[in-house]
């Protein structure tokens, strides 16, 4: 199916997690416009979505702080409103010619002296005659050099695919009362191409019927995957491990500057007692936010090390990897064990040295991000795959992993980590596959983070406080709202932020660090954070997971209402790690809806991630917030367990009957999901 991208358009939607047709089809629109209609600009209300018409009357570049394109534009009435750009190609500006209609659409700005819209929409007209769409305009996440537009035509040259070859049609679908009288492919369609009448809010909350369905088929190849897996699993093999002699674990506690939990000790010993029985070890270790997990699988690898086989460690993001990196090397420095790095960034000899030697078992311990998986890398002897963060990864990259270490048909182990708070409830039908130990307790000494919940109004304010913090020796994250749409905006919103801070906080004391950062930068910084070089640092999202800055004690996080809890608790989660008091502060925007106010309450009441997810889970309702649905839970990307969890159930019990019924369909119904032939490679 290459020839459905080209390799440039292949390359940036890689970075949307499109790899192929079926990911397209997938890739759903994260909200709808109307923009089958224009309204007057005088009756324009702030802070709502509407498209205008009007005539061209002055074009300008004007110097904020950085150059805006500013076009003012007049409706018939003789009312005018300027769209506004702070990014835009030096081409951008011609196209607006003083005379020429503007159809633009977007997020209205009022207020008593001005009307704006920010990075609008636009079609330019010669003339007033304007065509406006028949449909509802879907609106996708991009990422930049591939627009709205493009995505747009490349998913539905996929849903036409998909329909003129059939390729959707599945029985295992029919077989449910939900899916009656429709198949997947109708329900693609109704989501992509919606017609003008259809419930814009249903669109946007994800619960139309067709959502609902979509959610039904992923749950399903979820559950068909794991069981199918499960049963390919029972017989593996591994070899049997010796527990004894094992100096490398009496090295690595000896070096500990702390005394485990008796939780930790606990699940040590349920994990040694899997490495040794066998059998190929398949288990979820989990975990709240802070609890300890990378030193249990430290320690577990020196069975495996003492037992001369490799150990990979595979981390959901580069920043994560470096810091395993480190710290893992630096625990190992006396002993022979040499530890190696591999992300995507390490390129050239240097890869090809590392890939050598991994090959050839001068490695023993590889610590990575997905890197670890391309087909390019063998391990001579490989023990044990520790996957940290694992609902980060879905369920076939975690098996593509494990098929490497393969040989004489011994299997390695599999050790999974998550600190994702799944209600205990569905845990139990979703990881249906695998064993579970849990860390129950946090290590001793720990302050409970203190939640606050601040109106967005007192944004200066609070962050004139913070510059009387970071005078006392706090160190602090500040991390920026969410854009789901565009990696762009959020990006100008931290570079924007950074800037105000600089503007009255010394520039050596502020870092900066989100995604499109070199992984080299990023590692700077965060080194600099940890060596309290940097005081506050200003990000985006990357942060959210497992990184471990003990000294930093406060956290900032804008337009808390946007995030999902369990991102939330995971950001919180970054304080809290010492025995330093911390505090949480959740900036939310006025005017929130009743949900959005409970969900902020569940968060500044708990601070147990179970506990969240429960809550939430009682609460959950229709009014589904941006984020929620990216909340990371095992490959899904369009069901959420939390939210979904009736179905769940439902899904869980039914996998069971479609396999028994007809373990082919299921099989196939699998392959066209995870669009991969030999899924099963265990
Ligand atoms: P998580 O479970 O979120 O991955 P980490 O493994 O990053 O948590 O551990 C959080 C912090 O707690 C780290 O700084 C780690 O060194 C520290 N830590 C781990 N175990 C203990 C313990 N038994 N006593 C004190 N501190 C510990
Ligand atoms: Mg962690």
């Amino acid at each position: 199916m290459k020839s459905f991208f080209t390799p440039h358009q292949e390359k940036l939607l890689n970075k949307l997690n499109i790899h192929n047709w079926f990911d397209l089809l997938l890739h759903l629109p994260v909200r709808y416009e109307d923009r089958t209609k224009i309204t007057n600009i005088k009756e324009l209300k702030d802070n709502t979505f509407s498209q205008v018409l009007g005539k061209v009357t002055n074009v300008e570049i004007i110097f904020r702080g950085k150059r805006n394109l500013v076009v003012q534009i007049e409706d018939a009435y003789g009312d005018q409103i300027s769209l506004r750009y702070i990014n835009f190609y030096p081409n951008q500006k011609a196209q607006f010619e003083i005379g020429k209609y503007v159809l633009a659409s977007g997020n209205i700005k009022k207020n008593l002296i001005s009307c704006q819209i920010i990075h609008p929409e636009t079609i330019v007209f010669k003339t007033q005659e304007v065509v406006l769409p028949e449909n509802l305009t879907p609106i996708y996440s991009v990422t930049s050099g591939l627009g709205q537009k493009n995505i747009y035509r490349l998913i539905n040259k996929a849903l036409d695919f998909a329909s003129s070859k059939k390729l959707l049609n599945f029985e295992i679908l029919n077989q449910k009362s939900k899916t009656d009288g429709f198949n997947l492919i109708d329900s693609l369609c109704a989501i992509h191409r919606p017609s003008k009448d259809s419930d814009l809010q249903k669109l946007n909350n994800f619960s139309t019927i067709f959502h609902q369905h979509i959610k039904y088929a992923e749950l399903l190849s979820q559950q068909l995957y794991l069981k199918l897996s499960k049963d390919e699993f029972k017989n593996q093999k591994s070899k049997i491990l010796n527990l004894n002699n094992n100096d490398l674990k009496d090295d690595i506690f000896n070096s500990l500057p702390f005394k485990l939990t008796e939780s930790q000790e606990k699940v040590i010993h349920e994990i040694e007692s899997d490495m040794t029985s066998g059998k190929a070890m398949h288990r979820l270790l989990q975990g709240d936010v802070g609890s300890g997990k990378t030193i249990v699988a430290v320690i577990v690898s020196t069975l495996i090390l003492n037992n001369k086989y490799q150990v990979a460690f595979m981390a959901p993001t580069e920043i994560l990897a470096n810091q395993h990196f480190k710290k893992i090397k630096e625990l190992f420095l006396s002993t022979d064990v040499r530890t190696e790095l591999l992300t995507g960034s390490i390129k050239g000899k240097k890869r090809d040295e590392i890939i050598n030697d991994i090959e050839s078992g001068k490695i023993h311990y590889v610590i990575g991000t997905h890197a670890l998986f391309q087909d390019s890398i063998k391990f001579k002897k490989l023990g044990l795959c520790i996957i940290d963060e694992q609902h980060r990864f879905g369920v076939k990259q975690r098996l593509d992993l494990m098929s490497k270490g393969k040989t004489d048909g011994y299997q390695p182990h599999l050790l999974m980590m998550s600190a994702t708070p799944i209600p205990r409830t569905l845990s139990m039908s979703y990881f249906a596959d695998l064993e579970v130990s849990t860390l129950s307790e946090l290590p001793k000494g720990r302050v409970p983070v203190v939640t606050k919940l601040v109106r967005d109004s007192r944004r200066k304010e609070l962050m004139n406080i913070l510059k009387y913090e970071l005078e006392n020796g706090n160190q602090i994250y500040w991390v920026c709202p969410l854009v789901e749409e565009s990696e762009k905006l959020a990006l100008s919103n931290t570079v924007n932020t950074y800037e105000e801070f600089v503007d009255f906080i010394p520039k050596e004391m502020v870092g900066l660090i989100h995604g499109r950062m070199k992984d080299q930068e990023k590692d700077e910084v965060m080194s600099n954070f940890l060596e309290k070089k940097i005081k506050l640092l200003v990000a985006t999202t990357v942060i959210e997971v497992g990184v471990d800055v003990p000294n930093a004690s406060f956290i900032v996080i804008e337009h808390a209402e946007r995030m999902g809890l369990s991102q939330l608790h995971q950001l919180r989660g970054r304080v809290g790690r010492g025995a330093k008091k911390s505090v949480c502060i959740l900036i939310f925007k006025e005017n929130l809806s009743e949900l959005a106010k409970e969900r902020l309450k569940i968060i500044y009441e708990n601070q147990d991630g179970f506990l969240i997810a429960e809550n939430d889970l009682k609460i959950r309702g229709p009014g589904e917030m941006i984020g929620t649905r990216q909340s990371g839970i095992p490959g899904l990307r369009i069901a959420n367990l939390v939210e979904d969890a009736d179905l769940v159930k439902e899904v869980s019990d039914y996998s069971e009957v479609a396999i028994k019924a007809n373990k082919l369909a299921a099989q196939r119904f699998v392959e066209i999901w995870f669009q991969d032939k030999n899924y099963l490679r265990i």
